[in-house]
C-alpha cells in the first residue's frame, strides 16, 4: 500500500509527524505538505506564482503552497506513481459540520478524491495536540482495517474523521455520522495597526447549531470517533424541482414600467 500524506498545519506540525510515524511501518509513505500553516484554505490552488518543493532533513517534502497544491502536484507529476490512499492531518482542531467547507485538511483529502484516489481527513477535536499519540494510533488502526476490508484502491471515496482528545482506551467506537451545522461565524475583529490603519481579523467559528444525535458534534462529544463520508457535488438535489418551477419564470423579462414609486 502506498500512502500520500499531507495536511494544512504545515510539514513541521506535530500532527503530521505523528501520522507519518504511525503509518510508516504499515505502508510506503511519502509526505508532501505546505511549508507554512494553511488552515482554512479549503481547495485553493496557487495559479499566479510558482511552486517550489524542498526536502526536509526528515525526508518530508514541503511546498510554498496550499494543501490542495501539495496533493495536486504530487498526483500530477511529482510522485511519479499513483498512491492507493491520500491521508490528510492530523489537524490541530475539529473539522466538523460547516468547518469542512473551509478546512484545508479536508481540502487536501478532497484533492486526492477528485483525482480518483480514496482519501481520509483526520482531525483532533481539541486544539494543542492533547493525546496526539492516541489519535495517531486510531488513524493507523482505521487505515489497517480499511485495507483489511479491501476498501482501499478500488473506487474512490472521501472520509472525514474527527478523534476526541482522549487516551486510546477511553476512545469510543467509530460512529458513522452526518455533518452537524454551525451558526454563522462570530463578528470580524478590528484593531488599529501601529501605523493607524484599521486591521480586520476574521472572527471565531460560530457556535454549534445542529448537534443532534447522528451528527459528528454529537458523536465526538460522547467520546466516539466520528466518520462522515463526504461528496463534492454541491447541487441541492432536494430543491431541484422547486427551482425547476421558478427557473421557467427567470427567462421572462420583468416590466419595470409603473413599478417604480414616484
Ligand atoms: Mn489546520
Amino acid at each position: 500500500m502506498k500512502i500520500l500524506i499531507s495536511n494544512d498545519d504545515g510539514y513541521q506540525a506535530p500532527g503530521i509527524v505523528a501520522l507519518y510515524e504511525a503509518l510508516k511501518d504499515v505502508a510506503e509513505v511519502e509526505v508532501i505538505a505546505p511549508e507554512h500553516n494553511n488552515s482554512a484554505k479549503s481547495n485553493a490552488l496557487t495559479l499566479h506564482s510558482p511552486l517550489y518543493v524542498h526536502k526536509s532533513s526528515n525526508g518530508f517534502r514541503y511546498v510554498n503552497g496550499t494543501p490542495a497544491d501539495c496533493v495536486h502536484i504530487a498526483l500530477t507529476g511529482l510522485l511519479g506513481y499513483r498512491p492507493d490512499l491520500v491521508v490528510s492531518g492530523i489537524n490541530n482542531g475539529a473539522n466538523m459540520g460547516d468547518d469542512t467547507i473551509y478546512s484545508g485538511t479536508v481540502g487536501a483529502a478532497m484533492e486526492g478524491f477528485l483525482f480518483g484516489v480514496p482519501a481520509i481527513a483526520f482531525s483532533q477535536v481539541d486544539k494543542n495536540w492533547g493525546e496526539l499519540a492516541s489519535a495517531a494510533r486510531k488513524a493507523r488502526d482505521l487505515v489497517l482495517q480499511m485495507s483489511h476490508q479491501k476498501l482501499i484502491g478500488r473506487t474512490p471515496w472521501l472520509l472525514n474523521v474527527n478523534v476526541p482528545n482522549l487516551p486510546f482506551d477511553e476512545l469510543g467506537h467509530v460512529k458513522l455520522c452526518r455533518l452537524g451545522r454551525r451558526h454563522a461565524a462570530e463578528p470580524v475583529i478590528t484593531q488599529l495597526s501601529p501605523r493607524g490603519d484599521t486591521m480586520y481579523w476574521i472572527g471565531a467559528a460560530g457556535p454549534v447549531m445542529d448537534e443532534a444525535e447522528g451528527t459528528d458534534f454529537h458523536a465526538t462529544a460522547a467520546g466516539h470517533v466520528s466518520i462522515t463520508p463526504l461528496k463534492v457535488d454541491l447541487t441541492d438535489h432536494d430543491r431541484l424541482s422547486y427551482w425547476a418551477q421558478t427557473a421557467a419564470l427567470l427567462s421572462e423579462p420583468v416590466s419595470t414600467s409603473g413599478a417604480q414609486s414616484k
